[in-house]
């Protein structure tokens, strides 16, 4: 906090905002315990690591690093239109898909407009709004899913953006293509539909929306994918938008120049070849959650099916409490208390050895019975 004799102009709408709370880093746990060996399951990131191949195109382009990226990022984007069929104009690249969701909130929002929001989803929707100094409208899950009909019944005429995450984080449930469909039929004119499918490789249910089939549609759609979760490239921030290239223009003219860096741009295209890599991804996802499931169910722990790479538990009592004691025993999980849930813990899914220890380490906190 800065000292009040700055007299510092905060607009009150930045000054009532709390900073985003990420998953503590394994680093800053081991400094501040003074233990080792901690194992993280709370940002839902790739226990494998990061695309092989997708590193060594990394490696291959550091001596390139005096120059300044390619701004319109030009092989990424043609990759990316390769891989989903679309044009290259319809694609905007981010410094991660949360900077998609800032230019969103800038190119389309002022004061006195409204966002429609679920609740509980990605926490990244109500703090991009805010900083535009526009008003969130929450609407609550049914059964643990995002209502689209709900959702629809909040947009009002102050609503430009309407957020829907699919499976949502961190339920880790889908909405039906069906509701989907039936939602963007009455979506009124004036509206951004933002549907985000950070885990969409993730995705087994063939009942679920693959959102890039919407945005050459009538009503503006804009879909976010990420390098940061099944790709393993977290660290590097690199996300991008499928939009309709009237939408991407627009965000074209609010996005900084030279937003995703060289070593960003050359992973994120050979990780998005790397399909083996990909494959291996999904495949020990899917092994995790059956091991988990069970192993929960032997615990008497409930748990809520997913489609995505964690799983939300209710562990029954205090999640705060039953993060510290994961923490002290070197397993980073999230607390729910800050979406709402004050009894569940969201668990990324791990190597089989961390679901291991995180299982352990329940059996040991948890009371018996
Ligand atoms: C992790 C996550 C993102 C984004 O990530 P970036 O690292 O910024 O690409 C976006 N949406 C949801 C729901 C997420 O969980």
């Amino acid at each position: 906090m800065c000292p009040d004799s700055f007299s510092l102009p905060v607009p009150e709408h930045i000054r009532s905002l709390k900073p985003y709370v990420p998953g503590k880093p394994i680093e800053a746990l081991e400094r501040e315990y003074g233990i080792r060996d901690s194992i993280k399951l709370a940002s839902n990131e790739n226990p494998l690591g990061p695309s092989p191949l997708g590193v060594a195109a990394l490696q291959a382009a550091l001596n390139g690093l005096h120059r300044y990226p390619d701004d319109g990022g030009h092989h990424l984007t043609a990759a990316l239109a390769d891989r989903w069929s679309v044009d290259p104009a319809a694609i905007v690249l981010g410094n991660g898909s949360d900077e998609i969701l800032t230019l969103l909130a800038r190119a389309f929002l002022r004061p006195g407009d409204t966002a429609v929001i679920p609740r509980p989803s990605f926490l990244m929707y109500e703090l991009v709004v805010r900083w535009a100094g526009a008003e969130c409208v929450f609407v609550p899950l049914k059964e643990m899913t995002i209502d689209p009909a709900a959702l629809l019944t909040a947009i009002d005429d102050r609503c430009r953006l309407v957020f829907l995450c699919n499976p949502n984080n961190p339920t880790g449930t889908v909405i039906t293509r069906e509701a989907f469909e039936t939602f963007l039929q009455k979506i009124p004119p004036g509206v951004v539909v933002v549907l985000d499918e950070a885990y969409g490789e993730f995705v087994c249910d063939p009942d679920s929306p693959n959102g890039v089939d919407y945005i050459h549609g009538d009503r503006p759609v804009v879909v976010l994918r990420t390098f940061s979760k099944a790709f393993g490239l977290a660290g590097l921030r690199i996300g991008y938008g499928l939009m309709p290239p009237e939408v991407a223009a627009v965000l074209h003219q609010v996005r900084p120049p030279f937003n995703v860096g060289i070593p960003a741009q050359v992973a994120a295209t050979a990780a998005l070849g790397d399909t083996a890599f990909l494959e291996k991804t999904r495949q020990l996802t899917r092994t995790g959650l059956d091991d988990l499931a069970r192993a929960m169910d032997r615990l008497g722990l409930r748990w809520f099916p997913t489609e995505a790479n964690f799983f939300l538990i209710d562990v029954g009592m205090s999640a705060d409490a039953v993060y510290d004691w994961l923490l002290a025993k070197g397993v980073i999980v999230r607390a729910m208390t800050a979406y709402g849930y004050p009894n569940y813990i969201r668990v990324s899914i791990g190597l089989p050895e961390e679901n291991m220890r995180l299982i352990r380490a329940l059996e040991q906190i948890l009371p018996k019975g």
